[in-house]
């Protein structure tokens, strides 16, 4: 017989991504902002108003599995953007020499890195962040940016983003 009064419902009990039992701890929690002035309805989401900000907490059911596999991206995101960022000067100077600054001498002249490392930093990172993404659609897990509460108060003017 079904406990209807300390089972969650339906939805909450399956992981959004890829649809295993949920794990009540592994939930991700989603924040979105809106501006104080504009008085956006949550849809009974818990509203946290501030005079700069009014921020909304989405709670979006996940397995462990999905969980890891969320930080396991954003290790590997981070990782390789940061390699790329090392790598770039590197491969341009041996490829592409005539574009030359010295790996390393504009970065201690100018405390900034050569513009290469830029454009490393910049591919690693829409690289690995495209990498994981196919990863996750081979897989046929779910974006959490896809969640319908998420779409619903995107749509009523709530964002993904401080200020703005
Ligand atoms: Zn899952």
């Amino acid at each position: 017989m079904a406990d209807l009064c300390s089972s969650p419902s339906k939805a909450d009990a399956t992981c959004w991504q890829c649809g295993a039992p949920a794990d009540t701890g592994c939930a991700y929690r989603m924040r979105l902002f809106a501006e104080p002035s504009r008085r956006l309805d949550s849809r009974g989401y818990l509203v946290k108003r501030g005079s700069h900000q009014d921020i909304v907490t989405i709670a979006i059911p996940r397995c462990r599995t999905c969980r890891s596999r969320g930080r396991i991206s954003l290790t590997i995101i981070f990782i390789v953007t940061l390699a790329a960022g090392v790598a770039a000067p590197f491969v341009q100077s041996k490829f592409w020499p005539q574009f030359d600054t010295p790996p390393g001498a504009a970065l201690f002249q100018y405390g900034v890195g050569p513009p290469a490392t830029g454009v490393g930093l910049l591919l690693g990172f829409v690289v690995s962040l495209l990498g994981c993404a196919l990863y996750r659609q081979y897989l046929g897990a779910r974006s959490l940016a896809t969640y319908p509460p998420v779409r619903m108060l995107r749509r009523e003017g709530w964002h993904g983003t401080r200020g703005g």
